[in-house]
């Protein structure tokens, strides 16, 4: 299939226009959001869902997420609809933040993955929100990437992933938060978070008082599986082995440079890579046995992190490093987002002082 990719600004019209004849006609459209790119289809046609599974090789008890551009339009694809919402809604919409409802008959089974509750955002994003309102109001979109991969924050990396597999790419420049959305269900007692992303618990929390998060999303050892199905699943991951070292900065220097020797001498040509905060490349140095280095921006600044963590760790496939030793991040407010992509990535592998 050849793929069109087009470059697009919210007032290109009848680029946007196309965009939505393609779902409209049961095609797939990649777009740019503000957290990731989406791979987008027509939510409410059954054909449309099944295409998004075979174009990212993703397991199909994997749920979309159901992008609207009106609050109102939730009404029509949600029934038992409760308070909190609107609040939300009001409060973060559009924005990073996905809302769990139980679903009608109008949304097919084939979008939410077999379940009876459905996924909703609306993201804030100009040409989202176009293309959104162009293509009929309710676009199912995961991100753009190739189950597995890491997610694309730049057109080029969905081009990399989707060029030849769907119909159409518009490519709106590179995006502002770097990580998914949060993820909050709303169908049950207590409003719980599923996913962390950029909107925190913090932030739910002074709008609602009450927020959980589900527990089994930090550790894959918490003996419960991810009330989001697309948790279990080892994603975000680069090609290579990816290690977080934990610990205090020193000490961190330390595991690193004794893993990196360690390789070099039982692994003859083994390419290495170390991932890093500004502050912590400064404190390790030369560091002879790194291959590759790259910096994550500083340790203090999770916004930056977020927006560079996906484009790295594609680097690293490019520069076909095979292992790679990455800092690992405070897991408070949003480092907490940043932190779950992290251990995710690594396959929840850490090095640390016991655990070497
Ligand atoms: P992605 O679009 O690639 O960011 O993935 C969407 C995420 O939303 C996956 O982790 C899904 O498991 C989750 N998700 C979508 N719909 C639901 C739902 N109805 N209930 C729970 N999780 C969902
Ligand atoms: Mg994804």
């Amino acid at each position: 299939m050849e793929t069109k990719i087009v470059k697009v600004k919210t007032e290109d019209a009848a680029v946007l226009s196309a965009a939505g004849a393609v779902i409209a006609g049961g095609g797939l459209v990649a777009f740019p959001t503000e957290t990731v790119y989406g791979l987008g289809g027509d939510a409410l046609n059954r054909e449309s869902s099944e295409k998004i599974y075979a174009a990212k090789g993703r397991p199909s008890d994997n749920p979309l997420i159901v992008h609207i551009s009106k609050t109102e339009s939730a009404e029509k694809i949600a029934v038992d609809i409760p308070e909190e919402f609107y609040l939300l809604a009001e409060t973060f919409w559009p924005g990073p933040l996905t809302m769990i409802l139980k679903k009608n008959e109008t949304v097919p089974r084939e979008t939410t993955g077999g379940l009876d509750t459905v996924a909703i955002r609306m993201p804030d994003h100009p040409v989202a929100l176009a293309f959104i309102e162009a293509a009929g109001g309710y676009v199912a979109a995961p991100s753009a990437n190739v189950s597995g991969r890491p997610s694309p924050t730049l057109a080029r990396h969905v081009i990399e992933d989707m060029n030849g597999r769907i119909d159409m790419i518009l490519d709106g420049g590179d995006v502002g938060i770097g990580v998914e959305s949060t993820i909050v269900d709303l169908t049950g007692e207590v409003p719980t978070i599923l996913r962390p992303g950029y909107v925190t618990e913090e932030m739910l929390k002074r709008v609602l008082g009450k927020v959980d998060t589900d527990r089994a999303i930090m550790s894959p050892d918490s003996g419960q599986a991810p009330k989001a199905p697309g948790m279990k699943y080892r994603h975000y991951a680069p090609k290579g082995s990816l290690f977080l070292v934990e610990g205090s900065p020193e000490e961190v220097c330390g595991l690193m440079k004794q893993n990196l020797a360690e390789v070099k001498k039982t692994k003859a040509g083994c390419k290495t890579g170390v991932m890093a905060s500004d502050e912590l490349l400064a404190l390790l140095g030369e560091l002879p046995d790194a291959d590759v280095k790259k910096s994550l921006g500083s340790q203090n600044d999770s916004g930056e992190i977020a927006r560079r963590l996906y484009r790295v760790l594609r680097e690293f496939d490019e520069e076909e490093v095979e292992v790679i030793y990455g800092e690992s991040y405070s897991g408070d407010g949003f480092g907490q987002a940043v932190m779950n992509r992290l251990m995710k990535a690594a396959g929840y592998c850490i090095i640390n002082k016991t655990k070497k």
